[in-house]
């Protein structure tokens, strides 16, 4: 992350929601992070498409479209840009069918994170979207049963901007025993390549700026994660991420 940092010995592992959030919410960390490994949750391709969704036509698709190939090009496209690799799980997302219980979509990502072997692991706030909050919650559950990983957490790009809906969470989870704070600096060259890695999500952002006020600007805020730990009573100052990362 910056200048003075040294590399993790492991691999990071970012968990995203859906077929661009990583990028846009932490793209920068993702630069200064060579080989990190970038879980989607959603990238599963539907049995069949229905008709076409609102999202998938705001994005510019058609119907017939193979809309989650095309997704996945621009997700291994943005990934290279930050010389990170994509791991798809198979759960499709919630926009073609019903979702996945919290359960099963945990036991997934605990299965990728293993495979990956991250020691690090970087988990969505769950913000605003109901896939957001169903990865959040399923994290947590990865989060409490593996707990010899570290573990950051990242407040969504675009729905972050939403009034209360980032302090409500972090209020959420300071109640539950759960304490974030800021971590990380970002180097200019990690925010340039933020941008081109998101630059290869064409069609996100064209659905984005169709439906946000102020479209996809929000993803160059610098907004750094914040630190997981537990609990609040018990701060374990070997955890400085700083130092980590
Ligand atoms: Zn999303």
């Amino acid at each position: 992350m910056s200048g003075t940092s040294s590399r993790p010995p492991a691999p990071i592992a970012v968990i995203s929601p859906h077929l661009d959030d990583a990028v846009l919410s932490c793209g920068q960390l993702l630069a200064g992070q060579p080989d990190a490994v970038v879980v989607t949750a959603f990238a599963g391709r539907p049995e069949r498409y229905p008709e076409l969704t609102s999202w998938d036509e705001r994005a510019g698709f058609k119907a017939g479209d193979d809309v989650v190939a095309a997704r996945r090009r621009e997700d291994r496209a943005a990934l290279a840009v930050l010389g990170a690799r994509p791991l798809w799980l198979g759960f499709p997302d919630t926009q073609y069918t019903d979702p996945p219980s919290c359960e099963a979509l945990a036991a997934a990502i605990e299965r990728a994170l293993d495979e990956v072997g991250a020691e690090l692991a970087v988990m969505p706030l769950g913000l605003f979207h109901s896939d957001h909050l169903l990865t959040h919650r399923a994290c947590l559950e990865a989060f409490r049963r593996q707990r010899q990983r570290r573990w950051l957490l990242y407040a969504e790009a675009i729905y972050r901007r939403v009034p209360n809906l980032l302090d409500d969470r972090l209020a959420e989870l300071e109640r539950a025993g759960l304490c974030a704070q800021a971590v990380g600096n970002w180097t200019a060259g990690e925010l340039v390549l933020k941008r081109q890695a998101v630059g290869c999500y064409g069609s996100q952002l064209r659905a984005l700026a169709r439906s946000w006020d102020g479209g996809y600007g929000d993803a160059f805020e610098c907004v750094n994660p914040g630190f997981f730990d537990e609990p609040v009573s018990e701060p374990a100052p070997e955890f400085d991420l700083r130092d980590r990362l």
